[in-house]
């Protein structure tokens, strides 16, 4: 991965590493954008939005508007998270420990909106970071911004030191920047200017294999990113570019939300528009892989062409290395802009160990498709139990962060939770190679993870 800081900011700066994996999976989605189908009900999911304690502002049978509040953070009441839909409550569901798991609103045929006061570019002159920060968290905009290594909504009152736009997402099977972007240019730097009003220095990332060509956004280029995934993470980039300690406390907006942020300070209404990559791994199947334009909160039997034959596959939501498992009759979350459905499991295979392996995808040598390194399609298929590690130190050669992962995983097996901090545990970007690689199945990522929010959980 090679990371160039470029001479418009007078100074360039090259970091590498070779520890980056090409994994190539078929299934990336195209540049075109299709309508989504039109839908009858949308839903907000609390717990999908990580490192908060949601309250409950509504109940059934309620009638709210696009941009009424349904939940808040107890932690932070002024965090409000706003509705997608204008019509009724028709249902609010809770998991264990009633969780609230989803508010799902039934829209009316003609959807009123919440109005805000628009701002634009004279008015925003005229802000400060705070009144900024206020209007932000009016308009349900700041969950958007996040905080560097939680990765939780950034926290009002702390002093970043840069905030990062990657314009193109690390997850492949993400909506590509030159899908959103197209005919949005002039939005995307109006919320670049916003994000400039924070007081931290913005810094704005493209890929080198999707160089920007529109002069508006070019200009505000700052840093050019080359390597396959993660490299593109803003958790990777602040990685290879830090040189203080001080520097970890650093911000991150998405490309796609920087879009968000501009529009709901711009029109003065909630934006619920989302494109979504969807991504069918799976040959033959009917859903295709392509960018769908909805809205947030869409059901996500909605998002695919044909559900009845998508029906038997896995769906994942928000990327194929870093989102969950989740089902048909659900919505899609906050960040979530990437659904992505892959076979199933298949039941274990006759004498698997003494078949070459041509068409077993691997990160190691061990069958012969390292041969032929062919795009492969991805499938649930684990070929294996979770077993004890046996120390090849593959999770190491291939994390983008340089995190001793095997010894970091036993350290928080152990209880050591201090010993994992030395070893990188907030370093980690949640990309979810060291488990892709590890040969033993162990879920290293995940691991890594909840040990991540349980700490941060601790602390607050
Ligand atoms: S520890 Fe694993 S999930 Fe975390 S950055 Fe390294 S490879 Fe990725
Ligand atoms: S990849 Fe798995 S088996 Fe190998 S060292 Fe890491 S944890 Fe152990």
């Amino acid at each position: 991965m090679v990371v160039q800081k470029q001479e418009a900011i007078m100074q360039i700066k090259t970091v590498s590493t070779k520890k980056i994996l090409g994994i190539p999976v078929a299934g990336v989605p195209g540049m075109d954008i299709e309508e989504g189908a039109p839908l009858t009900s949308v839903a907000a999911l609390p717990d999908k939005i990580p490192l908060i304690k949601p309250r409950l502002l509504v109940k059934k049978g309620d009638h709210v508007k696009i941009g009424s509040p349904l939940f808040e953070d107890k932690g932070n009441p002024k965090l409000r998270f706003l509705s997608p839909g204008g019509g009724t409550i028709a249902d609010i569901g809770y998991g264990q420990r009633r969780v609230i798991t989803r508010i799902v609103v039934e829209t009316d045929k003609a959807e009123e909106y919440e109005s805000f006061d628009p701002i634009d570019e004279k008015k925003l002159r005229e802000q400060d970071p705070g009144s900024l920060m206020e209007a932000m968290m009016e308009r349900g905009l700041w969950p958007l911004i996040r905080s560097l290594p939680y990765r939780a909504i950034a926290a009002p009152d702390e002093k970043p030191a840069s905030l990062w736009v990657c314009l193109d997402p690390a997850d492949p099977f993400q909506v590509p920047s030159g899908v959103y972007l197209k005919g949005n240019e002039a939005r995307f730097a109006f919320g670049i200017r916003i994000l400039e009003k924070m007081g931290a220095p913005v810094f704005v990332c493209e890929s080198e294999q999707a160089p920007v060509e529109d002069d508006r956004i070019a200009s505000l280029i700052t840093h050019r990113v080359s390597g396959a995934y993660p490299a593109e993470d803003p958790g990777v980039v602040l990685y290879h570019t830090k040189k203080t300690a001080e520097e970890n406390r650093a911000w991150f907006v998405k490309g796609q939300d920087v879009l968000l942020i501009a529009e709901g300070m711009a029109t003065g209404r909630y934006p619920t528009s989302r494109i979504v990559a969807v991504s069918a791994s799976a040959n033959g199947d009917a859903s295709g892989n392509r960018c769908v334009k909805t809205r947030l909160g869409a059901p996500l039997a909605a998002l695919v062409k044909n559900p009845q034959t998508a029906a038997g596959r896995r769906w994942i939501m928000g990327g194929l290395f870093q989102g969950h498992t989740t089902v048909p009759e659900d919505y899609m979350g906050f960040y979530e802009t990437s659904l992505t459905l892959i076979e199933e499991a298949t039941d274990p295979e006759l004498f698997g160990f003494l078949r070459p392996g041509l068409y077993k995808p691997t990160a190691s040598r061990a069958f012969l498709y390292a041969l032929h390194k062919k795009h492969f399609t991805a499938k649930a298929d684990l070929r294996g139990e979770e077993r004890a590690c046996i120390n090849c130190g593959k999770c190491e050669q291939v994390c983008p962060v340089d995190i001793m992962v095997q010894f970091t995983y036993k350290c928080i097996y152990a209880g050591e939770i201090e010993e994992a901090l030395l070893h990188g545990l907030l370093d980690c970007v949640e990309c979810g190679l060291c488990s892709y690689v590890c040969p033993a199945k162990i879920e290293l990522a995940e691991t890594l993870k909840t040990t991540r929010h349980d700490y941060y959980q601790d602390r607050i």
